[in-house]
């Protein structure tokens, strides 16, 4: 993402923001920036054309001072990139702004090609465009972006190809999983506290017991763990509501209490007030697993940045 300072920096300095991230040229180095909790990242593209003047450069970057400095809590060279993770405090983008006036323009003694894709480290004479893969921020030609694309869609193909496991036995563990959270949910209620929460366990369970029962990671599991929750927290209530009701009338038949049910509306009422809170808690669990999956099944994500 890009925050208040990075975005002043970045249209004081002629850098575009787009995809989470402020980007362009700056001395005729192509870089990207971004800020993240509590840290600011920075990636630089350049190749180097020897490794001893790349030896010297990585001893001036990696040198006491420079660190201390410019606080620099990481520093990676990757991709024809060098990514450096600053610590943000105030004044963080200040001090990157420096940093950059400092060190773009030494770049040339060090044997830093400028202007390279980040893919084949080749010259783009301008003409790369900038994409960003599974969150992180690249330069490239186009060509190479297309053959990248290619090159990670048909992994991705083959792994769908190799996914292992089944929609029943996933099911089946999803199930227990469920009814598990169901379970604990009744203990709650039978020591007599509100237990629509525990339909946020219901959610996490069923999704458990999903893997551990080797679901099929597949788009289908999302509709088995809807079900399954479902089933769990209408489980979950009725048992719930009937060990409470236990307590107040020891013995009492479950046919009674569904008859209960059936013949008095605060009941029904109460029953279904449990019902919808446990509802809303996995809803709100399965909301993060919709992300999750959909992260899974729907591979890379790749965004060109215009
Ligand atoms: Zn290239």
């Amino acid at each position: 993402m890009v925050g208040p300072a990075l975005k002043k920096y970045a249209k004081s300095h002629g850098l575009a923001v787009n995809g989470g991230f402020a980007y362009g040229a700056l001395y005729g180095y192509r870089i990207a920036l971004d800020d993240g909790q509590n840290i600011k990242r920075l990636f630089l593209v350049s190749r180097f054309t020897d490794d001893e003047r790349k030896a010297a450069f990585e001893a001036l970057l990696g040198s006491g001072d420079v660190v201390t400095h410019f606080r620099i809590q990481a520093r990676e060279y990757r991709d024809n990139q060098l990514i450096l993770v600053f610590t943000d405090k105030a004044g963080t983008m200040t001090l990157i702004g420096e940093f950059l006036d400092w060190l773009l323009p030494q770049l040339p003694q060090y044997g830093a090609a400028a202007d390279v894709c980040t893919h084949c480290g080749g010259m783009t004479a301008g003409s790369g465009t900038w994409v960003v893969i599974d969150g992180l921020p690249y330069y490239m030609h186009e060509s190479c972006l297309n053959s990248k694309t290619q090159i990670i869609r048909s992994n991705e193909e083959t792994v769908r190809e190799n996914l292992t496991g089944s929609y029943l036995t996933g099911f089946i563990g999803a199930l227990l999983g469920g009814l598990l959270g169901s379970l604990i949910w009744a203990g709650v209620m039978y020591v007599g506290f509100i237990a629509g929460i525990v339909g946020f366990l219901i959610g996490f369970f069923a999704n458990k017991g999903y893997a551990l029962f080797k679901g099929k990671e597949g788009k289908g599991k999302l509709a088995i763990l809807i079900v399954v929750i479902l089933l769990c927290v209408i489980i979950g209530t009725l048992l719930g509501e009937y060990v409470s009701c236990l307590k107040e009338i020891p013995g009492l038949p479950f046919k009674t209490f569904v008859s209960l049910i059936k013949e008095y509306s605060e009941v029904r009422a109460a029953v279904l007030k449990d019902f919808l809170l446990g509802l809303l808690f996995a809803a709100l669990s399965v909301i993060g697993l919709l992300a999750r999956t959909k992260r899974e099944t729907s591979g890379a994500n790749i965004k060109v940045l215009k």
